[in-house]
């Protein structure tokens, strides 16, 4: 191999020298694209420097059971090692490459020199005339990778050791060059797949080296702006663009470089076309070591569309929510015209109820005002149904008594449940809260429909209604109610489906109970709203129970106890009723007063109780008395109360449901101190307490407690000064007439001008004021009448408006009003309005004349002392309005028997006294009881009521 010079101390060769430096220069700079050439070029020049014939590089293939030939070059005249490049299997050669996986170099000087193993590759190098070789391994990063062959086929070879490091250190020259250019590759592969990425994304995309300077941009930025992407690069915005654009960019990146962190930001600006166009740009800053901004890459999404869907969306919804008001202003309005012809209709119903009427046409009516009261009822719930739909429905937030509203109510229903003979129960538990914050009316509403559903679906039994405080959630009372009844039940697949609007349990329920389906739905809005749920519980034929829970804020500090009991520790109080609910819930409202309770379920075991007490600590000093009790009734034990010389000191009270309430003057008779109607409230009962041992005075309200029918009965003679501010015509006239009927009269304005007149000339006990009116509406002519009045005065003035609608209330409240009631007008409320408000002159007065124009009658006829004449003559106006009522309603009754015994009695007693004028009449009204006569009647018995005026 080589000549002599050049095999002797080869490594210092300087040919040799040469030879290496110039392969490893060439190779060390080469790129991929004259890779192969120059690489062919070297094999040659190291070839031709050690007479080689062949030179040759296999690499692995990826399946590294498979190898290629990548390069090779070979002598003029001799075959190349391979024709083609193909992939060929690696273990035809298995001696060598195993050897050539554990040596650095694989020398053959002649073919006798392979061992016996080796007999594959004897065949094959002999098959290919080759003499000699040597094999150097190929290694990247410490992996096998291919093999470089030089081979010699004209001779054999002795491979000289630092021949072989010379091409060992050569060849290392070829593994590190092709890793190179495969790297670059790759980096070339990756770099080209991003710029497809790049150039064919639809968001734009772009770099910058400062505010006005480009790094780079891609196809869609530069189409943007119909430039092509080499137009940007590294260039200056105020070169590419028209000033306007070039400032309001540069502006933007400003504002992105100043922000120097990743931003948003929206710009709109001007396309190659000269639309504007809405860009949203997202910035994020590339920083160096230390923290500069080296580049802020941009990419940009045209969102003009998008913006245009949202501002027609937005336009939608506005026109959706101005529809809705006009769809809350249609419900006002509806609700204001539903309910004008609705007051006439009831006002004339009732007025045309207390003409003289036949019996038949009586029940006409009777018919005609259920009729009506169901239609109110049903207006009331679509409009409150709509109101939710709407989302117009909203939540009151003012303090109330809960105890109040929820005894209220119960006492609504009362009526109803006791025309069925159903016991209504109502228990407040201890904890539940007095004083609270929130909405009333629609909580009354909630039980008013659970309570009056009961009360439908029920035929035998009792209706119970709980309030039970069940604890404090984020500073909220949570409160349980339950109302339960013994009714027909529901069926277990229909009971989630009732609280569904238009939903009843089953369709014969509306044939034969009626309703809408719309009661339990709105209910259970309004508990939501109140931050709770309901929920049914019921058995087929034995009852359901509702319960719902609401949360609501208390009052705190507010006095919970109106009554101070303290100092009666020893007074002791037997409850008798044969009912253990009610025994229950009279004394869990006496429970922390001081007094002891004693219960006893019927007569005979009240009398015992009483008497085995007679004597001790326990002595009873009231007993509180149900009227209905199986073996003796109320009365009958009253009577044996009285008799007996141990019990005839104790104190009575009644406790009557309406049908049995009878009068308070038998219930007098009886020997009661005082009576009171169930279900019963516990502020009544304790008032009644009060006043029954001599605790309280009867002044003006506990006088309503203890005797409050004679009371109302009394307040029918006093004249009331009442003006009636109302524009329309109809409804002033039913106002009117329906004053008259209780003996009242008032004064009218028809605009707010004329009442602002009126009460400032007169000193009106209530002013009724309708809110709608030309000229003047009622809240302003109220505001007028507070600032009239400063705080010298103040005229009780009462709201009386068709509008239901949210917000009303707050309306009348805000401008100075103290009340309000709506159209239909309930007239109960009209008069108890006008007699909580009636200042006590005309009873005064009436009393005083009635007694001073007589008293001389009585004197003369008797020879009394004046002041025995006066006591008698006060005592007899005491009974009288009893009577006088027992009379009024045995005329209503067409009950001529007992008209004709009252009157006589009124006869015998103003005879007696000398009361001539009232003597007078009565002879006269009992003559036409006897003769039936009700017109006549009627008529005497008005004018023995103007006696007291
Ligand atoms: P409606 O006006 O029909 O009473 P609600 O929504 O108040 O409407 O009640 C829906 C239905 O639920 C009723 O029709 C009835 O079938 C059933 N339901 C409600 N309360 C009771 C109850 N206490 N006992 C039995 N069924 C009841």
């Amino acid at each position: 191999m080589g000549s002599e010079d050049n095999c002797t101390n080869i490594k210092y060769s300087n040919d040799c020298l040469k030879l290496i430096n110039n392969t490893f220069q060439k190779l060390l700079d080469l790129d991929s694209i004259n890779y192969q050439i120059e690489l062919e070029k070297s094999l040659e020049e190291i070839g031709s420097f050690f007479d080689l014939d062949r030179i040759y590089i296999y690499y692995f293939s990826k399946d590294p059971t498979f190898m290629q030939i990548e390069s090779q070059w070979n002598k003029i005249g001799i075959s190349p090692k391979r024709e083609t490049q193909e992939e060929e299997v690696v273990y035809t050669l298995p001696w060598l490459i195993r050897k050539i996986k554990s040596n650095n170099f694989v020398a053959i000087n002649n073919l006798e020199e392979f061992p016996a193993e080796a007999i594959f590759e004897v065949e094959a190098f002999l098959k290919e005339g080759v003499k000699a070789f040597l094999i150097i391994p190929l290694r990247s990063e410490n992996k096998l990778t291919g093999f470089v062959g030089y081979e010699s086929l004209s001779k054999s070879v002795a491979w000289e050791e630092d021949e072989i490091e010379v091409l060992r250190d050569i060849s290392k020259a070829f593994s590190y060059t092709r890793s190179k250019i495969l790297k670059e590759k790759s980096y070339e592969a990756i770099i080209n797949g991003q710029a497809i990425l790049l150039n064919n994304s639809e968001s734009q995309i772009w770099a910058l080296s400062n505010v006005t300077s480009y790094v780079t941009a891609n196809e869609a930025h530069a189409k943007f702006f119909g430039k092509k992407k080499s137009d940007l690069e590294y260039q200056d915005l105020y070169d590419i663009f028209d000033i306007e654009t070039a400032n309001k960019f540069s502006e933007n990146n400003w504002e992105l470089f100043q922000k120097n962190e990743p931003g948003e930001k929206e710009l709109e600006i001007k396309n190659f076309q000269g639309e504007n166009r809405l860009l949203k740009i997202k910035s994020k800053p590339e920083r160096d070591e230390s923290g500069n901004i080296k580049y802020l890459v941009c990419t940009a999404d045209d969102i003009t569309e998008q913006r245009l869907a949202e501002t027609e969306l937005y336009k939608a919804k506005e026109q959706a929510e101005a529809a809705s008001i006009a769809k809350g202003q249609f419900l006002a309005n509806m609700s204001h015209e539903i309910r004008t012809p609705m007051n006439g209709i009831f006002g004339f119903l009732e007025l045309l109820e207390s003409t003289n009427l036949s019996l038949e046409q009586k029940e006409f009516i009777r018919e005609a005002k259920s009729a009506s009261e169901v239609l109110l009822h049903i207006i009331n719930d679509i409009l409150d149904f709509s109101k939710i739909e709407a989302g117009k429905l909203t939540m009151e937030k003012i303090g109330f008594n809960l105890r109040n509203t929820i005894e209220d109510a119960v006492s609504l229903l009362v009526p109803k449940a006791a025309e069925k003979g159903l016991e209504l129960y109502t228990m407040i538990k201890a904890g539940v809260p007095e004083e609270v914050v929130g909405d009333p009316s629609r909580l009354r509403q909630i039980l008013n429909n659970l309570i009056s559903n009961a009360v439908k679906f029920t035929k035998h039994g009792e209706i119970s209604i709980t309030a039970d405080y069940l604890g404090e959630e984020n500073g909220l009372a949570v409160l349980n109610f339950e109302v339960m009844d013994t009714g027909i039940g529901i069926h277990k697949g229909n009971i989630n489906k009732i609280f569904q609007s238009f939903i009843q349990a089953d369709a014969s329920t509306t044939r034969k109970y009626g309703g809408t389906g719309l009661g339990l739905a709105i209910s259970s809005e309004l508990v939501k709203m109140m931050g709770g749920e309901i929920r049914v519980k019921s058995t087929l034929g034995k009852g359901s129970t509702f319960e719902f829970d609401v949360k609501l804020k208390v009052v705190k500090g507010a006095s919970q106890e109106k009554f101070a009991f303290e100092k009666l520790d020893g007074v002791n109080i037997l409850v008798v009723d044969d009912n253990t609910n009610n025994r229950k819930i009279v004394s869990s409202y006496l429970q922390g007063t001081g007094f002891k309770i004693f219960e006893a379920k019927d007569a005979a075991s009240a009398i015992t109780t009483i008497l085995s007490n007679a004597n001790t600590k326990n002595k009873i000093s009231i007993a509180i008395i149900d009227y209905k009790m199986p073996d003796m009734n109320a009365y009958e034990l009253a009577t044996t109360l009285k008799t007996m010389p141990f019990t005839k000191d104790i104190k009575l009270i009644l406790l009557a449901s309406l049908t049995q309430k009878g009068d308070a003057r038998i219930a007098k008779e009886h020997g009661f101190s005082s009576y009171l109607g169930k279900p019963v409230r516990r502020d009544d009962l304790l008032g009644c307490i009060a006043i029954v041992l001599g605790l309280k005075k009867e002044d003006k309200e506990e006088k309503q407690v203890i005797t409050k029918h004679i009371v109302k009965e009394i307040k029918n003679t006093l004249k009331p000064r009442i003006l009636l501010v109302e524009d329309n015509v109809m409804n002033s006239k039913i106002v009117i007439s329906m004053l008259k009927t209780h003996n009242m009269t008032c004064d009218v304005a028809v605009d707010g001008c004329e009442a602002l007149k009126a009460v400032s000339e007169k000193d009106y006990d209530i002013v009724f004021m309708d809110c709608q009116m030309p000229i003047m509406d009622g809240y302003e002519c109220t505001s007028k009448i507070r600032l009239l009045e400063g705080d010298k005065k103040h005229t009780i003035i009462i709201a009386m408006t068709a509008n239901a609608m949210e917000g009303d209330l707050e309306k009348c409240i805000e401008s100075g009003m103290d009340d309000y009631i709506s159209k239909p007008i309930n007239f109960d409320i009209m008069f108890s309005m006008i007699e909580a408000n009636t200042k006590d002159r005309g009873l005064v007065d009436g009393y005083n004349n009635m007694i001073d124009n007589n008293i001389h009658y009585l004197i003369e006829g008797t020879g009394l002392e004046k002041d025995d004449a006066k006591e008698l003559l006060e005592e007899y106006i005491k009974y009288l309005p009893d009577l006088l009522r027992g009379i009024k309603e045995s005329i209503d009754n067409n009950d001529f028997d007992k008209l004709v015994d009252l009157t006589h009695e009124l006869k015998g007693s103003s005879g007696t006294l000398r009361v001539v004028s009232i003597y007078k009449l009565a002879v006269k009204l009992e003559e036409a009881a006897s003769k039936k006569e009700t017109d006549e009647c009627v008529r005497l018995f008005d004018e023995i009521k103007d006696l007291f005026h």
